[in-house]
């Protein structure tokens, strides 16, 4: 039962409850006992006072028949002990025997002149208690005699002893109500979590399409509810993306590893000459270079998504950069008469990795290698815009549809699929160049119509360190 939440909150319950039932009878008894004692003691001074007044005003040899008298009409025991310590009347067994020590200092009170002193024999609710007052009796200024009355507190035991057992009775009940209410409380809430647990084991064992039925009262479970369920959401769909990632990269390998063992194999067929045999291994050259760059960039990406790509944090010349870039495929375009058009303004600086950065830069341009068609001309322009750099790649090819537009970085994603892996796009490039961007605390952006070209933006933040920008940045 310890082990249980619920358990631990009835067995509190029943702690504190039975605590608070204890301190309230020891109250209960502390308050009335001596209230009941207040009460009684009144009483017995008040008979005692009568009972001396009379014995001083009358001759001793009256004394008996007065000391019958008041008993029979009080109904308390009486008993009168002499200056020498002999008893001259007791209305029925003695009293100092009954009361032991507490009578005997009462009494010994008494005679040294005290005016009432009163004692209990056991606790008020002991069986035999009684409550008992001695007080002198004096014939001038002498003590000659003490006077015992005691009363029998047996009629507010047994109103204590009613008290305390409806007391028992109810707390008793009110304990067992209310660790019941706490237990079913404690369940009541905690039925959200038995619902948390449950679907958490159904997607560690691997049904990731589980969601939390978000109907609970109370806003904490209602956040951790939302919370779990964003989180098994992106579980899902990052197991998703990584299911397709591989299945895509194993169909991007197989495919040129099948053709190669295909065009192995017919060349082994018959003997060929040397001039065939360079011709069929310059195509195989082709076909594994093509394999190494989608190794090299899902190599890249797979280091990007471990967080292990390595990034220098250095001042880049981008201006140089991008002269560079476009010098080397000034050759490479002018071989499909392919015109380059450069603007790039002078002196801008970034932040970042200039090899990495040149990667962006090459992808975007091979792209219009790939895409622009014959004596069309690509744009190459980068200036400074506010506290960016802002570098587009403009081209007049096919373009690419609102359609495609929001998948386009996404990996292995061709807008035209058979005719992109003709002109040997594996789909990963924009994906890189979208990574490095962010991780340069940049963006990428593409604006396009289908038929009328594509525009790739870059926007990259300005390094501060240059103080011509930051001229430009105040
Ligand atoms: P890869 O690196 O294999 O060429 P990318 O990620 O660079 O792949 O490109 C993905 C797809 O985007 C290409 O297959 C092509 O369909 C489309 N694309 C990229 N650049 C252009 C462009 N300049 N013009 C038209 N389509 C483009």
């Amino acid at each position: 039962m310890l082990e249980t939440f619920r358990g631990r909150l009835a067995l509190l319950y029943i702690g504190i409850e039975f605590g608070i039932l204890l301190f309230s009878a020891l109250l209960i008894y502390v308050f009335l006992s001596r209230q009941v004692y207040q009460n009684m003691d009144e009483v017995l001074l008040s008979h005692a006072q009568a009972v001396i007044q009379d014995l001083e005003h009358n001759n001793s040899f009256y004394w008996f028949s007065i000391l019958e008298a008041y008993q029979r009409q009080t109904g308390d025991s009486l008993e009168l002990i002499s200056a020498n310590g002999t008893i001259q009347y007791a209305s029925d067994k003695s009293i100092i025997d009954a009361g032991g020590n507490g009578v005997s200092h009462a009494l010994g009170q008494a005679m040294n002149g005290s005016a009432a002193t009163f004692i209990s024999t056991e606790s008020l609710l002991g069986k035999q208690n009684l409550r008992v007052l001695a007080m002198p009796i004096h014939a001038g200024h002498h003590i000659v005699a003490t006077l015992l009355v005691a009363h029998k507190s047996s009629e507010i035991q047994a109103f204590f002893k009613l008290l305390y057992l409806i007391g028992g009775i109810l707390g008793m009940i009110s304990i067992v109500l209310s660790s019941w209410a706490g237990y079913m409380m404690a369940k009541r809430a905690l039925r959200p979590i038995k619902i948390i647990q449950k679907t958490a084991r159904k997607v560690a064992q691997g049904d990731l399409t589980q969601r939390l039925p978000n109907h609970a009262k109370e806003r904490e479970l209602q956040d951790l509810m939302e919370d779990l369920n964003s989180m098994f959401e992106s579980l899902e769909s990052s197991f998703k993306s990584q299911k397709r990632f591989t299945a895509d990269a194993s169909h991007e390998l197989r495919m040129p590893l099948t053709i190669l063992k295909g065009e192995m194999e017919v060349a082994l067929r018959h003997p060929r000459s040397e001039e065939e045999y360079r011709f069929i291994f310059k195509q195989h050259l082709k076909t594994v270079s093509r394999m190494q760059y989608i190794v090299d960039d899902l190599l890249t990406l797979a280091r990007s998504d471990a967080g292990m790509l390595e990034l220098q944090q250095q001042t880049v010349d981008l201006s140089l950069l991008l002269q560079e870039v476009g010098q080397q495929h000034l050759i490479l375009l002018s071989e499909r008469h392919i015109h380059l058009e450069m603007e790039i303004q002078d002196d801008m600086e970034v932040m970042g990795d200039s090899s990495h950065l040149e990667r962006v830069f090459f992808n975007l341009l091979g792209n219009t290698h790939k895409y622009a068609p014959e004596h069309s001309t690509v744009w190459l322009t980068a200036y400074v815009q506010k506290e960016t750099v802002c570098i587009t790649v403009r081209d007049e090819g096919p373009g690419i549809g609102l359609q495609h537009q929001a998948l386009l970085f996404n990996r292995f994603y061709r807008v035209d699929d058979s005719r992109a892996r003709k002109k040997g796009s594996a789909g990963l490039g924009l994906a890189i160049c979208k990574h490095i961007v962010e991780v340069h605390q940049g963006h990428i952006d593409i604006e396009s119509e289908e038929g009328k070209g594509a525009s790739f933006i870059v926007t990259l933040p300005l390094s501060s360190g240059n103080p011509s920008h930051q001229a430009r940045l105040q």
